[in-house]
């Protein structure tokens, strides 16, 4: 049977916005020395706005449209990010066929008989992103993520977005490191926002990895610390590396299977609880043993 002070820890964490799925996940919670965050939705709201829109061989509002075109197919927020922007500058965008996400890497799809890529720019040769190299360089340095919408011959545009961090992340981090637990940032955008954003944080960080990079991350992170990994993200680019960890962690309005594949939820996304809940199993297995 379940001891009553479990199912109390349970109920009391249920009640500041932590959902622990059941007492094996309690005990992990108390061995947890390293935490890995994703970053997109996790550490950062997962609200992205354009902030840039660079012509190259199509107009501004052409680039918009055709890139939102292929983005309905898409329920990344940064297909959001880009709708929203296309319908604030009050312009239409036809149907698009043969969506395929690309998981980690973007969308892809057809619209009125154009092959239509929008990707990160780490997929783009060099030599078609030319001058506008040093463009996107910069703009990632101060944080943005920066995707490329290109045809089947050309680049047309590049897109610059950027997200907020939560009001809620730094204070977070630093209660984690005052029980003891280390922070760290896995993150699929490119390597310069990365450092941006984890050098406000004052954490490390690994960038451009895909969903199965993010497991190869934890499993090296296991291999390498005393005690249990936990993981918190937010996406289904996450959900192997929910599971490899000791814990799994999922943001409340995360996707559906980042909440089935993970062993605890924040319910209300405050990043606040995480500490929190550490601290709570701790104090639940003083009275228990
Ligand atoms: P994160 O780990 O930050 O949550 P993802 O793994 O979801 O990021 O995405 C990694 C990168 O892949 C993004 O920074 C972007 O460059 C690209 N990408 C993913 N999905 C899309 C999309 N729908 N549209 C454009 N680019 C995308
Ligand atoms: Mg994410």
């Amino acid at each position: 049977s379940i001891p009553a002070a479990v199912t109390s820890a349970l109920a009391s964490a249920a009640r500041f916005g932590a959902l622990i799925k059941g007492g094996a996940a309690l005990e992990q919670l108390r061995e947890i020395k390293k935490l890995a965050f994703d970053k997109t939705g996790t550490l950062t709201e997962g609200k992205p706005r354009v902030t840039r829109v660079v012509s190259v061989h199509e107009q501004e509002d052409q680039i918009l449209s055709l890139a939102s075109a292929i983005e309905m197919g898409s329920s990344h927020p940064l297909a959001t990010a880009i709708i929203d922007e296309t319908k604030s500058r009050s312009l239409t965008f036809s149907e698009a066929t043969d969506i395929r996400v690309l998981t980690g890497r973007g969308v892809e799809g057809t619209v009125a008989g154009r092959t239509i890529k929008i990707v990160a720019p780490r997929y783009i040769d060099d030599k078609d992103l030319g001058e506008h190299k040093t463009t996107i360089e910069s703009l990632e340095s101060e944080g943005n993520t920066v995707v490329v919408v290109k045809d089947e011959e050309n680049v047309l545009g590049l897109i610059g977005l950027a997200d907020t961090l939560r009001e809620d992340a730094i204070k977070a981090i630093r209660k984690l490191k005052s029980i003891g637990v280390e922070s760290v940032m896995l993150t699929g955008d490119n390597r310069r926002a990365a450092a941006a954003i984890a050098g406000k944080l004052g954490i490390d960080y690994k960038a451009e990895l895909l969903p199965e990079d993010k497991v190869k991350a934890v499993q090296a992170i296991q291999a390498q610390n005393k005690g249990a990994v936990a993981m918190v993200g937010d996406g289904i680019n996450d959900a192997p590396a929910l599971k490899t960890a000791e814990l799994g962690i999922a943001m409340g309005r995360g996707s559906d299977v980042a909440l089935e594949t993970a062993d605890a939820a924040l319910t209300h996304e405050r990043l606040i609880e995480l500490p929190h809940m550490i601290q709570l199993s701790q104090n639940t297995a003083r009275i228990t043993r």
